[in-house]
């Protein structure tokens, strides 16, 4: 009998997932993988497009390339979850297998932030990462806020990285001296599991006068007084404003019954549901990490493990650590690196890794690495 697997959503949780089942089980394996895109993306590649550093057909990898033994992937939109009867419908018909995997990540709420859509931008979503390759070298002066509308929300460092990012832009084009850099997060400092990569940042900031406003998070714009307003009531001026906005699970999962609070809960050692058979993994989950590609990956190794060693008559005796590296964007080419581990320890800790050229063609290898892996590309 082959194993049968159903993954919905191919993200970086799905492909790394369905990527080791094929390589430890191949022609015993029958899975089915659904995302209703054509193609895969790394989440950094947006701040890429925003700046203009990319164009948007060069960061997107077509699903076609998906040739692993055991592995079918189907362009769908999935539009009910039985997690029951491990049932999904589609657009188009319905699937049914033994294990299902949950990996449909985050969604956004622009609505949740009165203003958001009206007078601001978002970098979060690749339609509006594009939308800012037009907006962003027209600003020339006044003055521009990064701000945070909810939490959580993906990737912690993303939001310091469009503010440096942004430094260099703006100094490369000549105007930097006519505008104001604001960036506004919800956390005391940028990156609160490693006090070290949270130094680094606050001095970077300093260093090309950003101001940085900690503790707060962006409520609303006011498009009359172009204002952002925070949820401690202080309104700010903008002339340009770059938002995350607040995260929602897909509508699909919520309406499936599998969440609370928001999120679908997990067995944090093995990302088993309260469904029997039913795993999720990445931004889904309420599992405890951060909502970031590198702990959707580690998540779906574990998930993996258990779902072969179930399929063998074994048990994974490997709990989830939570562990990853997150690669942080320190602008004039330079990357930094943060190793964190939320598990392991009796609190979550971080190691910094002071920002090189050293570190930004290993996040070049981070990227080319999952395209070999996931899409044989090389
Ligand atoms: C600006 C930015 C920078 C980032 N930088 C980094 C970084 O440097 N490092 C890092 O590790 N992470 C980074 N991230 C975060 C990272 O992209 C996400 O955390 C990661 O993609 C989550 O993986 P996932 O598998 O949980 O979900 P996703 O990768 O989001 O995959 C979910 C998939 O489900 C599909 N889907 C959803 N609903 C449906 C439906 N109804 N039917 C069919 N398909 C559906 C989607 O199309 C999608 O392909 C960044 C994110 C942003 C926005």
């Amino acid at each position: 009998m082959k194993l049968r697997v159903l993954v919905l959503g191919a993200g970086f949780g799905g492909l790394e997932l369905s990527s080791i089942l094929s390589d430890q089980i191949g022609n015993d394996l029958d899975l089915t993988l659904i995302d209703q895109n054509d193609s895969f993306y790394f989440g950094f590649s947006k701040l890429d497009i925003m700046f203009g550093r990319k164009h948007a057909d060069a960061v997107k990898i077509s699903y076609n390339n998906i040739k692993k033994p055991g592995v079918r992937f189907c362009k769908e939109t999935i539009t009910a979850i039985d997690p029951i009867k491990k049932i999904v419908t589609t657009a188009t018909g319905s699937y049914e297998a033994d294990f299902m995997v949950i990996a449909l990540g985050a969604n956004y709420d622009i609505d949740a932030t009165p203003g958001l859509a009206a007078c601001g931008n978002e970098y979060y979503s690749f339609q509006g990462a594009q939308k800012l390759r037009e907006v962003i070298p027209a600003f020339t002066k006044g003055n521009a806020i990064i701000g945070v509308c909810g939490a959580p929300f993906k990737c912690p460092p993303a939001p310091s990285e469009a503010a440096l990012m942004l430094h260099d832009h703006l100094t490369a084009a000549g105007f930097r001296d006519a505008c104001t850099i604001s960036l506004v997060i919800p956390f005391g400092s940028p990156i609160p599991p490693s006090p070290d990569s949270s130094k680094a940042l606050v001095k970077a900031f300093e260093e090309r006068k950003i101001t940085f406003i900690p503790q707060r998070k962006v409520s609303s714009l006011d498009a009359t007084k172009r204002a952002a307003i925070l949820d401690d009531g202080t309104e700010m001026p903008f002339d340009l404003f770059l938002g995350i906005p607040k995260h929602i699970a897909p509508d699909v999962v919520l309406k499936s019954g599998m969440t609370e609070n928001g999120w679908i809960p997990v067995d944090r050692a093995n990302l088993l549901t309260k469904f029997p058979n039913v795993y999720a993994i990445g931004d889904i989950t309420s599992v405890g990490t951060p909502k970031a590609g590198v702990f959707a990956e580690g998540a779906a190794k574990i998930a993996a493990a258990s779902i072969v060693a179930a399929f063998k008559g074994q048990v994974n005796n490997d709990p989830y650590t939570g562990a990853g590296s997150c690669y942080i964007e320190f602008g004039k080419g330079e990357v930094g690196r943060v190793d964190v581990d939320f598990f392991s320890g009796p609190k979550p800790f971080g190691i910094h890794h002071g920002a090189s050229v050293t570190l930004a063609a290993d996040k070049e290898h981070f990227g080319t690495s999952r395209k070999a892996r996931w899409f044989g590309i090389v």
